[in-house]
């Protein structure tokens, strides 16, 4: 095999390496986004939830405010019965006395439907409250996971430059730029292997005398279709695997 094509296989090697760790690192910030947006939304369920807990407690405290002052209505209007002068003033305080006594029963019924509403509500504020104590600890520890990620990324990507830059100088520079061009322009790959006389990159069959050509080596070839380079891998000879002790007496020779 050339020695450029064997570089270009490296420098191919190292490219989809160092795309893989490029979009990696782009896609990282979106998805701390994406969990604090999560954390974000349940803590804003909780801040509703508390919210609707205290104004349920509130409401409770001014339907108990209301029974006591209904009640000392009632117990001044008792007083005041006594003093009456006759039936008519007697019945008119009896009226209000009841009119007291249904206010202190709306407030009661109104008491047992908030306490009711009220137990769930402090069940879930209690259980979001932890729950999200520990999400916060995961995002925290997700975000800290995330950059030391993206740090080793970046340092990975400029060891692979800085191999990328040896080897491109170790190649006929006619090659080097030849597949720098050939990579911008069929998506970042360059040079593809010719399997089962196939391009393994666009599929297409390669014309035997090219095949032909292409396993000799002596230069090098554009696939004839998707125009990327091409090399072929010669598969290892059994001959090559075996030990000569053992094929000297293997059956047939
Ligand atoms: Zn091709």
């Amino acid at each position: 095999m050339l020695p450029d094509i064997k570089h270009a296989i490296r420098l191919q090697i190292l490219d989809d390496r160092i795309t893989v760790l490029t979009k990696e690192i782009a896609a990282l910030p979106k998805h701390i986004a994406e969990i604090e947006k999560k954390l974000e939304g349940h803590l804003r369920r909780l801040e509703a939830d508390k919210a609707a807990l205290s104004a349920n407690q509130k409401d409770r405290k001014k339907m108990e405010t209301d029974i006591q002052t209904n009640e000392q209505k009632i117990s001044k209007l008792k007083g005041q019965m006594n003093d009456a002068k006759n039936n008519e003033q007697y019945q008119a305080f009896q009226h209000e006395i009841g009119f007291c006594q249904q206010e202190i029963a709306r407030c009661e019924e109104r008491i047992l439907v908030l306490m009711g509403a009220s137990e769930p509500l402090d069940q879930n504020v209690k259980a979001a409250e932890v729950a999200l104590a520990a999400e916060k600890k995961d995002v925290d520890a997700e975000k800290k996971r995330m950059q030391e990620r993206t740090v080793a990324d970046r340092q990975e990507i400029e060891k692979l430059k800085g191999e990328r830059v040896g080897i491109v100088a170790q190649m006929t520079p006619k090659i080097a730029s030849e597949y720098e061009r050939i990579r911008k322009g069929r998506a970042g790959v360059a040079i593809a292997e010719a399997v089962n006389g196939r391009c393994s990159k666009c599929n297409i069959m390669l014309r035997p005398q090219f095949l032909q050509d292409l396993k000799l080596g002596h230069s090098i070839m554009i696939c004839e279709s998707c125009r990327r380079m091409l090399y072929y891998n010669a598969p290892e000879s059994f001959d090559d695997l075996v030990p000569q002790s053992v094929r000297d007496t293997a059956p047939g020779r």
